[in-house]
């Protein structure tokens, strides 16, 4: 446990002692950063944003595109530096820790609207009376946008006690109204990129107490109990036939699940999501690993 928080403790101290994002900078999809000539994921440098080099081949790489990339992975980095300094928070109670994410947390929250609306096919738009399925402001995608601020609420909810007020106020009045605006119309079928899309909206309007983002995420049209009782299987696995699919669409629903247990929210499908953990250690090879068939 102290070598771990220890461990925390170096990488968010080196992540905010050099923290910098700005809205104007965009992102771009993750599926580009790759290595054209044998296919190998490119290596993240968090020091330097303009070189991406091959692990396998050694072929260093530079574009527009690449720093884009780059820039995807670095806002992941910001949310899981949420995360963790919520937990050295609570661990240690160093104010430094709460400083830190109420900075990070706060930038992101406050310069929300200025981050331009576009797609991972970079089709940007000038604001939500006009955008295309798919877009997110900070991240490429709407569903990278939900991942992200399911880790920041995570964290948040750690500490939420604590947290300014000035702060939580801007979440209920500002950010949570935007964000569901940004990601309601985009949960249109039973589909993971909805399950991700439904559990954000959950995670963020029980945080924030907004009775529409809940009753959407819970009983809308596309909501996330239907999207468990159509869309898993009777044994307990996602319908889209990949493993990949099936545990993306478990972690984002399981965040959910989380949230509605701590907020004492009904949660009609629960069981299902217990179901597919049962099932998980069921298709497993007696080796304990799964197989990994389609997009593994
Ligand atoms: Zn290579």
């Amino acid at each position: 446990m102290k070598s771990m928080l220890n461990q925390l403790e170096k990488e968010v101290d080196s992540f905010y002692s050099t923290f910098k994002d700005d809205p104007s900078k965009t992102s771009a999809w993750g599926h580009h950063y790759f290595c054209k000539e044998d296919g190998s994921v490119l290596t993240y440098n968090p020091e330097n944003e303009n070189e991406h080099q091959c692990p396998l081949c050694g072929e260093v790489y530079s574009s527009p595109l690449l720093t884009r990339v780059w820039r995807t992975i670095y806002r992941n980095e910001a949310a899981l530096t949420i995360l963790k300094a919520a937990v050295l928070y609570k661990s240690t109670n160093d104010k430094k820790y709460m400083d830190t994410l109420v900075s990070i947390s706060s930038f992101y929250f406050n310069s929300y609207t200025k981050f331009k609306l576009h797609n991972k096919e970079d089709e940007f738009y000038d604001d939500l009376s006009d955008f295309a399925w798919g877009c997110g402001r900070i991240m490429p995608q709407c569903l990278n946008e939900s991942i992200f601020f399911i880790r920041i609420f995570t964290g948040l909810e750690l500490v939420k006690e604590e947290l300014p007020e000035e702060l939580l106020k801007n979440i209920k009045e500002e950010f949570s109204e935007e964000f569901f605006a940004l990601a309601n119309p985009q949960v249109n079928k039973v589909h993971n990129i909805s399950c991700w899309l439904n559990s954000a909206i959950g995670v963020i309007g029980l945080f924030s107490e907004n009775k529409k983002m809940i009753e959407f995420a819970f009983d809308g049209t596309y909501n996330i109990n239907r999207q468990l009782r159509e869309g898993v299987t009777e044994d307990g696995f996602w319908y889209e036939g990949s493993i990949h699919y099936n545990f993306f669409t478990l972690e984002g629903v399981s965040y959910l699940a989380l949230f509605a247990q701590r907020y004492e929210h009904s949660f009609e499908e629960m069981d299902v999501i217990k179901k597919m953990l049962v099932a998980a250690y069921n298709y497993a090879f007696s080796n304990q690993e799964l197989p990994n068939p389609n997009d593994g």
